[in-house]
């Protein structure tokens, strides 16, 4: 145990030392009686001595005070004790007072001794419970029923930049920013009359001021206790901080590496995209020699000039358009959602997607449902995984008898919205299943392996999932989810 408790409790002989003190100072008040009293005897005034001896010892000295008193009696009275009955009758009457007072001294000393541990048991638990909140890294904080701070931790004083002699005694409101710094009186009092809890019990993540008014993202987590009609909060901050910046990094590195995969698939199409480019550019070539000739007769066809200049234009239109589209997907763009109309978006990535395919013999055909028409996505990045599978599908058709590949939507489990692409290539690779969307795992001779791994990644942060099934009548089929977004939500 402690020190506390040692220098606590009184040694044993100090009981006995009082004892004796008051045996002595008893008698000598007797001795100064004896004239009156004569050969009676006259213990009640040895009595004080025993209780001295049993509020300051218990048992033991209370015991030697009776007995010393007895003691002195006898030999201050001599033969008399004896040779009077009354004398005998108040003699044992005093050793049975002596016996109780012991008794009743043994109870009082247990309890004052019990009552010491307790409170040292505390001063223990206390110290114990302090050091614990010093060491926490979540800084703690406990404030009463009115909001008032009554307890503010080390960690506390570093994460909000008061200490706690300054926070202690103030509203805890002056660690949040507006508009909750006003709102938190009115808050409690909401949880008194109607219990309905934010934070208590739940915890969330909220905003915290620090002392010189910047602000930072914290989680808290508050509990409730009530001692003696009391009621006390605790709350447990942790900085976010630290934990957001690294998520960022971790979501700029992803961001990075979905950039580049559709570089990548671009790369991959680099020769075809230069095919389809060239062909609307000698087009419109063909059109203006076409047109510079009509010009050289002498009387110019005016008609057939300008359908030929209209051709022209409308072909400068489609480079335009597919230049246009290749810059929205290669661009870096921050991932950003919007609400998008599914059939367009997947039209357009269809036309991106069958660039070069219809010469491998590829027919592509659509089949959406239109009443499932709005998506919250970002679209480069849907686009992105549309892309990588009809590539897929392309590629698994090369040497197929039918290539067929169909794009279709439909409602799915949870209030979800179905893509699918289906091939009628030769199926999965049977080693390949299991380990279909991990990194860097190809078929292929110049694969990288990436981009149903991308895909994933893009479908589950917009909340949806994507596998991939044996397609009927041969080949694959890959689905993806995503959320809807209902007109009614719109006007709401
Ligand atoms: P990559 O296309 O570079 O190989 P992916 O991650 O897109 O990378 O695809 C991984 C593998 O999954 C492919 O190499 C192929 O074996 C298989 N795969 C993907 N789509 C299909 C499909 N439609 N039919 C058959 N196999 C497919």
């Amino acid at each position: 145990m402690s020190r506390l408790a040692q220098n606590d409790r009184a040694p044993v002989w100090q009981g006995y030392a009082w004892a004796a003190a008051a045996v002595a100072l008893c008698i000598l008040a007797y001795i100064a009686a004896l004239p009156v009293i004569g050969a009676r005897t006259l213990f009640v005034v040895l009595l004080p001595a025993a209780v001295v001896g049993g509020l300051a010892g218990g048992f033991g000295p209370a015991m030697m005070a009776t007995l010393a008193g007895l003691a002195a009696v006898g030999a201050l009275n001599g033969a008399a004790l004896v040779a009077d009955r009354a004398n005998l009758l108040e003699a044992a009457l005093f050793l049975f007072a002596g016996l109780g007072i012991a008794a009743a001294g043994h109870f009082h000393q247990k309890r004052a001794e019990d009552g010491a541990r307790a409170v040292v048991h505390l001063a223990e638990s206390e110290a114990r419970l302090r050091s614990i909140l010093e060491t926490v890294p979540d800084a703690m904080i406990v404030i009463d029923e009115r909001g008032i701070m009554r307890s503010f931790s080390v960690a506390a004083e570093r994460l909000f930049g008061w200490t706690a002699s300054e926070a202690v005694g103030r509203n805890v409101s002056i660690l949040m920013p507006s508009p909750y710094r006003e709102q938190h009186d009115a808050y409690l009092e909401r949880y008194y009359q109607t219990g309905e809890r934010r934070i208590i019990g739940i915890g969330r993540v909220v905003v915290g001021e620090r002392k010189d008014g910047s602000t930072f993202p914290m989680e808290l987590a508050v509990g409730e206790m009530e001692t003696m009609g009391h009621r006390f909060f605790t709350g447990f901050v942790r900085d976010l901080t630290e934990r957001q910046t690294a998520e960022r990094r971790v979501q700029d590195l992803q961001s990075e590496l979905v950039h580049v995969s559709r570089l990548t698939a671009l790369g991959e199409m680099a020769s075809a995209l230069a095919h389809e480019l060239n062909q609307p550019l000698s087009a419109i070539a063909n059109y203006m020699k076409g047109s510079e000739r009509l010009l050289e007769a002498p009387e110019p066809d005016r008609a057939k000039i300008k359908g030929a200049l209209s051709n022209a234009a409308e072909q400068a239109l489609r480079a335009g358009q597919i230049i246009r589209r290749l810059r929205d997907f290669v661009a870096k763009g921050e991932a950003d959602r919007r609400i998008e109309n599914l059939p367009q978006l997947l039209e357009e990535a269809g036309a991106l997607a069958m660039i070069g395919a219809k010469e491998r013999g590829v027919r592509l055909r659509f089949n959406l449902d239109h009443k499932l028409d709005l998506v919250l996505a970002d679209k480069v990045q849907v686009q992105q995984v549309v892309l990588n599978l009809m590539r897929n599908a392309i590629d698994a058709m090369e040497e197929a008898p039918r290539r067929e590949l169909v794009v279709s939507t439909a409602p799915a489990e949870g209030d979800m919205v179905e893509v699918a692409v289906a091939d009628t290539g030769p199926g999965i690779d049977p080693g390949m299943a299991q380990q279909l969307f991990q990194p860097f795992v190809t078929t292929k001779a110049h694969g990288m392996g990436v981009g149903l791994s991308i895909s994933r990644t893009i479908v589950e942060a917009h909340g949806g999932r994507i596998w991939a099934e044996p397609n009927e009548g041969g080949g694959t089929v890959f689905r993806f989810t995503l959320r809807p977004v209902r007109r009614e939500e719109l006007d709401g």
